[in-house]
């Protein structure tokens, strides 16, 4: 199968053959055909499977082909992303793609001024990128109108409303033309999704290319056990021994991200950090300088690192372990992209063991434990599996004190088993999403 065969045009598939495309991606290969005859989609798709050319090059052709011109601060196609990186990412794939094709491409977001955006907007932009808060500003001060709109995509949808974007996405619904053809991407999908997909999408067309929320197959993966306390030392240990060179840290706050990245300074390692209390201009250098090698150690929030595009990344790093099993399966997806290898490596301690339980439940799997010698944690991580249990080791039955009061043998480690220093529930809780529609802002800027 090749591009030409899917129904794509020549200023498309000269802009394809410039990027070194040659096959379509299974993605790619069922969408294009489905967008370009005008039919809603809810695509289910791993992370690095081509999915943005999936409903970009199809979506271009249509603006290209059909409609009428573009009229001044209006807009005839429209991407919604997360995050301010996933819409520049978006962008820059577009404008490629658009290359030779007269149409006007923009992305707009926030953390940035607006005049420059609204200015741009005065003429008119075929197909626009945008995170769902600038979008609503734009619209609500007269900068943009929708009664052109023909083509809504959702990219990242369960993370959309997993930030607390619902009532921003139902705010700039009700503004959208009901006519138009809606496309649904998302990496995961969850059962909210699924209903909210069945209210918005018109006779959806799913596609679903891999295994539902299987966490990439090119990816090894396994955990090291650990202390809390000793997670910097004991990622330091790990870098050096295995002399890493570009990885990719996820921490859990903005303050557990400062903090790595000011221990790994201080001990003269090249790192740096991104998270939503960075000025935009500083989360894209830090950003721009990790993809150019000239940053080794990158530590990001899931807000700020949400569906980068990072080519040939060897290594992601769990510093801790995600709230939402889910967002697991976006972080590893950012190493093993289009085909490559990778590894993600998570440091889990005792208080993660429900995270790790429902992680592993959800990708069906029971990651690999590794202890690394001098690390091995005094507070214990529970057994765990895929099933989603969590095993409780018995007790060992307590010695008898030694007689002599203060002048025994101080040797609590040896008997008393550490896991039980961190009381651990035996089930797991349920990962919770957001109710669908009705919540308020969450966690806009973890
Ligand atoms: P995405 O899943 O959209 O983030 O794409 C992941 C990466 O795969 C990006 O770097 C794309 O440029 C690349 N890519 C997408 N489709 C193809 C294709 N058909 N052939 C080669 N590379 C592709």
């Amino acid at each position: 199968m090749t591009f030409a065969t899917l129904g794509l045009i020549e200023p498309l598939l000269r802009s394809l053959e410039t990027l070194g495309y040659q096959t379509p991606t299974p993605v790619q290969a069922q969408a294009i055909p489905a967008v370009l005859a005008g039919r809603d989609l809810m695509a289910a798709a791993q992370t690095g499977t081509g999915k943005t050319a999936g409903f970009a090059l199809p979506l271009l052709q249509l603006l290209a082909m059909e409609g009428p011109k573009v009229t001044a601060n209006s807009v005839r196609a429209l991407i919604l992303v997360p995050t301010r990186e996933l819409a520049e990412q978006v962008h820059e794939a577009v404008r490629q793609y658009a290359e030779n094709l007269p149409l006007r491409t923009y992305a707009v977001y926030g953390g940035v001024s607006i005049n420059p955006q609204m200015m741009k907007l005065r003429s008119g932009v075929d197909l626009l990128v945008a995170t769902p808060g600038r979008l609503l500003d734009l619209f609500r001060q007269n900068a943009l109108k929708f009664n052109q709109l023909q083509t809504l995509v959702l990219d990242e949808a369960d993370r959309m409303l997993d930030l607390g974007f619902s009532e921003e996405l139902a705010n700039i619904y009700r503004a959208l033309p009901s006519r138009r053809q809606t496309l649904l991407f998302s990496a995961t999908f969850s059962d909210d999704i699924r209903l909210l997909a069945g209210q918005m999408l018109n006779d959806p067309l799913t596609v679903e290319v891999s295994p539902r929320n299987v966490a990439a197959n090119t990816v090894k993966q396994w955990i090291v056990t650990v202390d809390k306390k000793r997670k910097p030392e004991l990622f330091v240990h790990l870098m050096r021994k295995g002399k890493w060179k570009q990885v990719l840290v996820f921490a859990k706050t903005r303050n557990g991200v400062d903090a790595l990245v000011e221990k790994l300074q201080g001990l003269g390692i090249n790192a740096d950090g991104i998270h939503g209390d960075k000025p935009q201009a500083t989360r894209q250098r830090a950003l721009d300088r990790f993809k150019a090698s000239e940053v080794q150690i990158l530590v990001a929030t899931d807000v700020a690192a949400r569906g980068l595009d990072i080519e040939d990344l060897p290594l992601v790093v769990n510093f801790d372990l995600p709230i939402v099993a889910e967002d697991y399966i976006h972080r590893i997806g950012r190493t093993g992209r289009a085909g490559s290898t990778g590894e993600a490596i998570s440091l889990v301690c005792a208080d993660e063991v429900n995270l790790l339980s429902a992680i592993e439940m959800l990708t069906r799997q029971t990651l690999k434990r590794q202890s690394e010698p001098d690390f091995e944690p005094e507070h214990r991580v529970p057994d765990t599996d895929a099933s989603g249990q969590v095993v409780k080791k018995p007790k060992k039955p307590k010695k008898p004190k030694a007689s002599g009061g203060g002048g025994g043998k101080r040797n609590l480690g040896k008997w008393v088993d550490s896991g039980e220093a961190a009381p651990v529930e035996p089930s797991i809780k349920p990962v919770r999403k957001v109710p669908v529609f009705n919540t308020g802002p969450r966690k806009r800027k973890p």
